[in-house]
């Protein structure tokens, strides 16, 4: 199999494990550049001795911190960091995970310069995306960036992580069995094209990161480096399906409706993984009922089909707890009014036929929504 490092140079990306050597590969193309080293209050004790390592190797490098433990992607935080970034920096490397990088993607992109990211938490498949999701004027929407050049991974520094970002990237991951299977249906039902080499990719990784499941709950540099791969290869594999397809289905939608609540309530938004997870339990959910259901409609059998080599939506709530993911929207605080509307709504999120969409066109969420309120709460 393909290395990570090789498979990432195919999509442009240089993904470089650390070493003795200190990442040569990145620190190669950084010559005669000023090097602007970003993190926020929880990512600098990494971010402070990272600038000076490169610094000792004769690489000019400042670092800036974001005032906050929590920072959020919004226009506040971009201009702070755009401001600083154009007093002579030639490139941005962002400590942290999916905030700060988002951040950072964005913000090179409008100046026109190169960014990376030291990964500090394998929790989220957005390291090697090229779309941005930011908040402005209190919404979510989804800006146009550019992929990263350069992704450092460092086990030692992943492993210190809390376990529930790990977990959320493994959320992230699980989420990948409903999308690839929304993918399927779709195809199946609406004859929409299905990129199998995005999906073989895309499905490679999933099944490598779940047989390393027990790997990655204690922490072993095998583990993460599957679920790291798992995390990259989304992205890569977006790229070759050209759309978000073999990456998000029913479950990011569900997340998606979630957030834009939790950003109009004004409360903090759990992480992404892990509204995904939650999303992915419901999917699951939804497709084993299928074959149980009394009602006959067009592309259920197709579906109850599909719905066989899923897994549980037991397993996957078992795996994603010994992480101390939630299972329950409860735990989260969503309104049970809001999650019913989730279950009503969020196929409207995009246009993307998935198995919201199934249920919706058959009006079969009606017969669903108490037996998943009481499951979920
Ligand atoms: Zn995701």
């Amino acid at each position: 199999m393909e290395t990570l490092t090789q498979l990432s140079e195919r999509f442009g990306i240089n993904a470089e494990y650390a070493s003795a050597a200190f990442y040569p590969v990145f620190r190669g193309n950084l010559a005669g550049v000023r090097v602007l080293v970003l993190s926020d209050e929880t990512t600098r004790r990494y971010a402070d001795p990272f600038a000076q390592k490169l610094r000792d190797r004769g690489i000019e490098a400042e670092g800036f911190t974001l005032p906050s433990r929590e920072p959020v992607a919004d226009e506040a935080a971009c201009a702070a960091v755009e401001e600083r970034a154009k007093q002579g920096f030639g490139y941005v490397l962002a400590v942290g995970a999916g905030t700060l990088n988002d951040i950072a993607k964005y913000v090179t992109f409008r100046l026109g310069l190169p960014c990376g990211v030291l990964a500090t938490a394998a929790s989220m498949d957005g390291y090697a995306s090229g779309v941005t999701p930011l908040i402005k004027n209190g919404q979510k929407v989804t800006e146009n960036a550019h992929t990263v050049r350069d992704i450092l991974l460092d086990t030692d520094l992943l492993r210190t992580a809390p376990p529930l970002m790990t977990g959320a990237g493994v959320g992230d991951i699980l989420a990948k069995y409903c999308c690839l299977t929304d993918w399927k249906l779709s195809s199946l039902l609406t004859g929409e094209a299905v990129d199998p080499d995005a999906m073989a990719l895309m499905r490679g990784a999933l099944e490598g990161c779940v047989a390393s499941l027990e790997s990655i709950r204690a922490g072993g540099a095998a583990g993460l480096n599957d679920l790291l791969r798992a995390l990259l290869v989304s992205g890569y594999a977006m790229v070759l399906a050209g759309s978000s397809r073999p990456a998000s289905g029913a479950e990011h939608h569900m997340s998606h409706f979630l957030e834009t609540d939790f950003l109009r309530r004004g409360k903090p938004v759990p992480l992404h993984g892990v509204k995904v997870g939650l999303g992915t339990l419901v999917s699951l959910r939804l497709y084993k009922r299928i074959a149980g259901l009394k009602e006959d409609f067009a592309g259920k059998a197709e579906a109850a089909a599909l719905a066989v080599p899923l897994p549980t939506p037991e397993w996957a709530a078992r795996q994603l707890a010994s992480f101390g993911c939630p299972t329950r929207f409860s735990e989260i605080g969503v309104p049970k009014d809001v999650f019913r509307a989730m279950l009503f709504n969020a196929h409207t999120i995009r246009s993307r036929f998935t198995v919201l969409t199934l249920y919706h066109e058959h009006g079969l969420m009606e017969g669903a929504a108490d037996e998943l309120t009481e499951l979920f709460y």
